[in-house]
C-alpha cells in the first residue's frame, strides 16, 4: 500500500454554539479541528490507509491539540512542524439561512518550511494538494510548489483539490485560477465541486469543463455534486456515479471523506495505466468515496464524523 502524503493546512475552526447568530453576537464557540488536508489525511487513515500530513501549527497549545487528534486517528504526524507563530483560528457561524459569516486569523499554517529529505519519500508514493490556504502567500506557498515538483520528478500519483473559499478570494479570483492552473495541468486526478469546475474552467456546461481539464492534462476527473453524487470523467468515458440516500445533519467534510476515500483506494492500486482502462474499477472507487462522503454527513463535525473501514464496508 502506497503512503499519501497531504500537505498544506491545520487551524482551529471555532464554531459558533448558537447557529443563527452572526459572528458579532455569538457568544459561544466549541473548538473543533479543521483544515481539509488534515481532514483528508484523517480520512485516509480511519480507513485504514498509511496518510502522513505535511503542514505546519504554532508551538502553543492549540498546536498541540491538532496534532493530538491527527496521532489519535493514526496519522503519521513526524513531518509536521511546529513555529512560533501562534496556531491558525477560523470562526464560523452559520446564520438562519445557511449563509456562512467566517473570520480568518491566519498564523501558523502560513509558516510551512519546505523540507528537502521528503523528496525521497515521494517516490512510488502519492501527494495530495488539498489546501485552502496555500496560494495565500507565505512560505506555505513556496513551500508547496516545491513539493509539486519533488511529486513530479518522483513520479509520485498527484491529486489536486482546490479548495475554494469564496470569503478569501473575493474580487480576487483571476488571481486565484492563475496559481491553480499549473497544478492542475500536471495532476493525476483533480477533485472539483461544481462551483470550482465552472470558475476555474470558464465553462458553465461539465462537458465542456470536463473536455477543458482533460486537455490542460489531469487524467482522471471528479466533480462532487452533494446528494446527487459525483461526476467521474476521464479522456474514455463521463458518467455521474449516484450517491446513497441519507439525512444529512452537517456537510462539513463530506468533500474531504469523498477524496479521502478515493486516495485510500487508489494506494491499493499497482499502475494508474491500469486503473485508467477499467471504468468499472473506478466507477467502484467512487461509487464508495460518494459513500464515505455521505456517511461523514450524517453526523456534526469533520474529523469525527469520518467514516471507518467498518461503516463502509457495512
Ligand atoms: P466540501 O464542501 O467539504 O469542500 P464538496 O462540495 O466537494 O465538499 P460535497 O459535494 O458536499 O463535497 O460532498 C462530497 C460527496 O459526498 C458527494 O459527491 C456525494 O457523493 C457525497 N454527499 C454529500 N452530500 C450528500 C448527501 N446529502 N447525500 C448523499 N451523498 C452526499
Amino acid at each position: 500500500m502506497k503512503k499519501v502524503f497531504c500537505i498544506g493546512e491545520l487551524l482551529i475552526d471555532f464554531v459558533a454554539e448558537n447557529q443563527g447568530k452572526n459572528l458579532s453576537v455569538a457568544k459561544e464557540f466549541t473548538k473543533k479541528a479543521g483544515g481539509a488536508p488534515a481532514n483528508v489525511a484523517c480520512a485516509i487513515s480511519k480507513l485504514e490507509g498509511k496518510s502522513v500530513f505535511v503542514g505546519c501549527v504554532g508551538d502553543d497549545p492549540f498546536g498541540d491539540f491538532l496534532l493530538n487528534i491527527l496521532e489519535e486517528n493514526k496519522v503519521d504526524t513526524s513531518m509536521a512542524q511546529k513555529s512560533e507563530v501562534f496556531t491558525t483560528l477560523a470562526f464560523v457561524s452559520i446564520d438562519e439561512d445557511g449563509e456562512r459569516d467566517f473570520v480568518f486569523s491566519r498564523g501558523a499554517d502560513k509558516e510551512l518550511k519546505y523540507d528537502s529529505s521528503l523528496k525521497k519519500e515521494f517516490k512510488n508514493n502519492m501527494v495530495h494538494f488539498g489546501a485552502a490556504t496555500a496560494m495565500l502567500g507565505g512560505n506555505l506557498e513556496e513551500a508547496y510548489s516545491r513539493y509539486f515538483f519533488d511529486a513530479l520528478t518522483k513520479d509520485s500519483f498527484i491529486s489536486f483539490d482546490p479548495n475554494y473559499r469564496e470569503d478569501l478570494w473575493k474580487n480576487k479570483e483571476e488571481a486565484f485560477i492563475k496559481k491553480c492552473m499549473p497544478f492542475i495541468q500536471k495532476s493525476h486526478l483533480g477533485k472539483f465541486s461544481l462551483e470550482e469546475a465552472r470558475l476555474l474552467t470558464g465553462k458553465r456546461e461539465m462537458d465542456e469543463a470536463c473536455a477543458f481539464l482533460h486537455d490542460t492534462g489531469v487524467a482522471i476527473i471528479v466533480v462532487t455534486l452533494g446528494k446527487e453524487g459525483t461526476l467521474l470523467s476521464t479522456k474514455h468515458f463521463r458518467k455521474t456515479i449516484p450517491s446513497i440516500e441519507v439525512t444529512p445533519v452537517d456537510t462539513t467534510g463530506a468533500g474531504d471523506a469523498f477524496i479521502g476515500c478515493m486516495l485510500k483506494q487508489i494506494s491499493e492500486h499497482d499502475s494508474l495505466e491500469t486503473l485508467l482502462e477499467s471504468e468499472e474499477e473506478l466507477t467502484q472507487i467512487v461509487s464508495k468515496a460518494n459513500k464515505a462522503g455521505a456517511i461523514t454527513t450524517t453526523n456534526f463535525g469533520a474529523i469525527e464524523s469520518l467514516p471507518t473501514q467498518k461503516q463502509l464496508d457495512f
